[in-house]
């Protein structure tokens, strides 16, 4: 007899599905650190008159080698050394095949879930090693763990999500030659705020780092993301990558993006100013510990239960991400919007406090 449970991974009984949350129509969406605003009229302009006739009909380049070049010429790197992925996320589970499979891999936590969730699914052995009260990373203790597993790969997110904290270069450095571990920085929040370390990519073979053109440059729609490494690391991944990852009309759009970066980095100059006013305004807030952040997200503390300020908070049309758990007891999450959101937000926020 046919039995679906007798066929399916033990080790993936407990895994969830991942569930977005419904966002009906008009209301304010600060939950996934997106940029507020919509790509530069310009821009789609400029992708419009460039789609070909066999944009839909023909395969598209596996390698993106197009895309490579321009991502290659807005950091300054060369191609060889970045692979693409149909969102970082694609990025992360290939890394977890390649690299974690049957190993110990570290991940500096709390931070990005999806680390564990793709560490689960390419049966890799993922271990937390706890962040500090500050939110710093515990370099020395990622060190000592790495070694003692014999860990293949060690995650650390700078700028950090949900927590927002930045680690200096000296201490990833320190990091970097002190294990025997490949190394990966997630810098999906760079362009906000930060030092990168890409100028560690020629010195230290065991660094990847992974970006995105979800965050800063708004582009979630697409799923593109893309990793540095070393070439020979890049060789191996590209024995995992799925052939025609990134379809056609996302390397199009990237490539266009990135020949009008200044108009995208003129939103991100207006995003941080935003992230600066309203981490001003949330910290002066009765009840709210807020935390520093070099994101375009802020984490928040407040003295009430974070499921309940969430709860009223959406009640009022405005979604933001409750990432209470361990080490963020009562915590939330709020993405930096448009002047107008952030002020419906704190307007909104401040009345739920004050009422209990
Ligand atoms: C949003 C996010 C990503 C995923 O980005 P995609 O490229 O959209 O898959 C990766 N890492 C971190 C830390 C993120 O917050």
């Amino acid at each position: 007899m046919f039995n679906l449970d007798n066929l399916v991974r033990a080790d993936l009984k407990s895994l969830k599905p991942y569930k977005p949350n419904v966002v009906s129509p008009g209301v304010i969406k600060l939950d996934a650190n997106e940029n507020p605003f919509d790509l530069p009229a310009e821009i789609k302009k400029a992708i419009e008159e460039n789609i070909s006739p066999t944009i839909f009909s023909r395969y598209p380049d596996p390698l993106a080698l197009n895309m490579l070049g321009e991502i290659a010429d807005y950091l300054g790197a060369s191609a060889d050394c970045i692979m693409p992925g149909n969102g970082s996320d694609e990025l992360i589970l290939d890394l977890m095949l390649c690299f974690g499979m049957n190993r110990t891999v570290l991940v500096s936590a709390p931070t990005f879930s999806m680390y564990q969730i793709h560490g689960q699914i390419a049966k890799a052995n993922c271990l937390e090693v706890n962040r500090k009260e500050d939110f710093s990373p515990d370099i020395d203790e990622l060190i000592k763990k790495a070694n003692d597993h014999k860990a293949s790969l060690v995650v650390l997110c700078s700028p950090n999500n949900p927590t927002g904290t930045y680690t200096p270069l000296d201490e990833l450095e320190k990091l970097l030659k002190s294990v025997t571990s490949l190394v990966l920085i997630d810098e999906a929040y760079i362009e906000f705020g930060g030092e990168s370390c890409l100028k560690f990519l020629d010195k230290y073979p065991n660094l990847i780092i992974l970006r995105t053109f979800s965050k800063a440059f708004g582009l979630a729609g697409l799923r593109v993301g893309y990793l540095l490494a070393q070439d020979k690391i890049i060789e191996e991944l590209l024995k995992i990558k799925q052939p025609f990852n990134i379809n056609n009309y996302s390397q199009l759009a990237i490539c266009t993006a990135l020949q009008y970066r200044d108009l995208i980095f003129k939103q991100v100059e207006k995003i941080k100013a935003n992230r600066d006013n309203l981490l001003k305004q949330l910290s002066s807030l009765k009840g709210v510990t807020t935390y520093p952040t070099e994101a375009n997200f802020i984490l928040f503390k407040t003295d009430k239960f974070a499921n309940r300020i969430f709860g009223h908070l959406l009640a009022k049309g405005i979604l933001i991400r409750n990432v209470s758990g361990p080490l963020l007891e009562n915590c939330l999450r709020v993405t930096v919007g448009t002047e107008e959101e952030n002020n419906l937000f704190l307007e909104n926020l401040e009345e739920i406090l004050k009422q209990g």
